[in-house]
């Protein structure tokens, strides 16, 4: 079975690299029928973050991104924090120092300081002059013995490298050994394992297929080869996932805006759009059917191509179509993406009972005493305003009208009024409120209503806009928004009644 996993170190807030790392391996194990683990990387002892465990919990459950196993979840090879798994990684280390893959090295900070600069006047790329390894077994032992400090380090002769790595996305590498310093460490002198020692052994020992994780981990895929290697064991198959830039080639990072899943949260995104947006960038979506002749232009299709679901995702994903190069999130996109999530989600059920409940907190928010911040009417409003919101958040502000009496003061509002002269805006206002007097609650719908207004304008001869426009005044006090029909059906006959009244004063 495919086993996948995602291992964040808890040094913070969850990023969107992050997530995007997390979407990806849940995606795969879902597509191979498998299963995907949450495994804390906390052996950095010095770098952990209170609270940043729970912050990568909520972030991934917000996102829909379900872990089998891995902390809260249980699963057959826990524990899933690093931290509780030390005597595992001694096990292995001694086994690496038993084989000779591995030594002790007791040099102090100043001497590997001084050893490092030497190193390099003399134009070796060597970081170390290894003269740990030269050591014999008596002298090791009385050092130990002695309580002297000592780290654990890879020996990496040229014996057990590895001479090239393969990764799904960046192909082989050759010479990858580069960028290694000399014989990296495994155990660090506080007795916890480096990031390599406890990825590799836990990967095995969890069974972990596929690994696939942030392209900065590129550098170290020939180490983690060569110690599957000294271990004898087979390594997995890695993919590595391309960064992640801002639109103008920076990396993401907390100056260029908003980079954790948080901010994306607290901001009223749909994680569904966010998932969409980290799922396609990078990944050039084709088309699955051919496309109807009159559909043909790019342009067309390109929008409908960008918005994708889970299960579209699931389906048609494939890592090998990922691309090398790094990956650009426009920021303008997620608005697009945003607006279509929120149309998918009012037009299913289930969801709009959800997305009610989040819009209730809202208005409840902005309108705390207005008797309209009720589920049933707010579900109402939302469904006349899905496809003029950007984020759920805006719909408070997107009209107030729904929730308090029009401000009929603003200059926006006089402005309006302004379109028709004023025998004409009264003249329409007076005629229509006639009608509606004589249609009874039960009987103004959007449909009625128009035939109401179509009455009022033949009898009047004024322009449709002329009987509009002082609708829209008396109602709303704004000159955008939804069909007046619609904003009628959401008011109901008497608050409609009661603000023409008002406006004719
Ligand atoms: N703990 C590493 C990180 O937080 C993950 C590396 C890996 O997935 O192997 O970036």
């Amino acid at each position: 079975m495919a086993l996948l996993r995602f291992a964040p170190s808890p040094t913070g807030a969850l990023h969107l690299g992050g997530l995007r790392t997390a979407l990806f391996n849940h995606v795969m194990a879902r597509k191979l029928g498998g299963k995907w683990i949450l495994r804390i990387e906390d052996t950095d002892q010095s770098r952990l973050v209170p609270g940043s465990v729970d912050n990568i919990r909520a972030g991934l459950e917000w996102a829909g991104l379900n872990y089998d196993y891995g902390p809260g979840a249980g699963g057959p090879s826990g524990p899933y924090f690093q931290s509780e798994r030390l005597d595992l990684y001694r096990k292995y280390s001694n086994k690496l120092l038993d084989s000779g893959h591995a030594y002790r090295c007791f040099c102090c900070p100043s001497r590997l300081t001084a050893t490092r600069e030497k190193l390099l006047k003399a134009g070796s790329n060597a970081t170390y002059d290894r003269a740990c390894l030269k050591l014999t077994d008596e002298e090791v032992t009385r050092r130990v013995r002695a309580g002297e400090r000592f780290v654990v380090r890879l020996n990496h002769g040229n014996n057990n490298q590895i001479s090239a790595s393969n990764d799904i996305i960046f192909g082989r590498l050759r010479d990858a050994h580069a960028s290694l310093p000399t014989d990296p460490i495994l155990v660090k002198s506080d007795l916890f394992p480096t990031y390599h020692l406890a990825s590799v052994v836990d990967d095995h020992e969890m069974g972990v297929t596929h690994v696939l994780r942030g392209e900065e981990w590129l550098p170290s895929l020939p180490l983690h080869l060569d110690l599957y290697g000294a271990l004898g064991l087979n390594p997995p198959t890695f993919a590595h996932l391309p960064l992640l830039l801002n639109p103008d080639g920076s990396k993401m990072s907390k100056r260029h805006g908003d980079v954790r899943v948080s901010d994306f949260i607290g901001k009223g995104w749909e994680p569904e759009a966010v998932v969409n947006w980290l799922a396609i960038a990078g990944w050039g979506r084709q088309s699955t059917s051919a496309p109807s002749p009159d559909n043909s232009s790019s342009g067309s299709l390109k929008p409908k191509l960008d918005v994708v679901t889970m299960n579209e995702l699931i389906d048609e994903f494939e890592l090998t179509s990922l691309t090398q190069r790094r990956t650009i999130l426009d920021p303008g996109k997620l608005a697009f993406l945003n607006r279509q999530h929120l149309m998918l989600k009012t037009s299913a059920p289930g969801d709009l009972e959800a997305l009610t409940t989040r819009a209730e907190v809202f208005v409840k928010q902005a309108y705390p005493d207005s008797p309209y911040a009720n589920s049933g009417y707010i579900k109402r409003v939302l469904l006349t305003l899905s496809d003029r919101l950007n984020t759920l958040n805006e719909l408070p502000a997107a009209a107030p009208y729904f929730f308090k009496p029009p401000d009929l003061t603003s200059p926006e509002a006089i402005a309006l009024k302004q379109t028709v002269s004023g025998d004409k805006y009264r003249l329409a206002l007076e005629n229509t409120l006639a009608e509606l007097l004589a249609l009874s609650d039960t009987d103004l719908c959007t449909e009625s209503l128009k035939a109401t207004l179509h009455h009022v304008q033949s009898r009047l001869g004024f322009r449709m806009k002329e009987i509009m426009n002082p609708l829209r005044h008396a109602l709303t006090g704004v000159k955008a928004g939804p069909g007046v029909g619609d904003i009628v059906a959401v008011l109901g006959h008497r608050r409609t009644v009661k603000r023409l009244v008002h406006a004719l004063q």
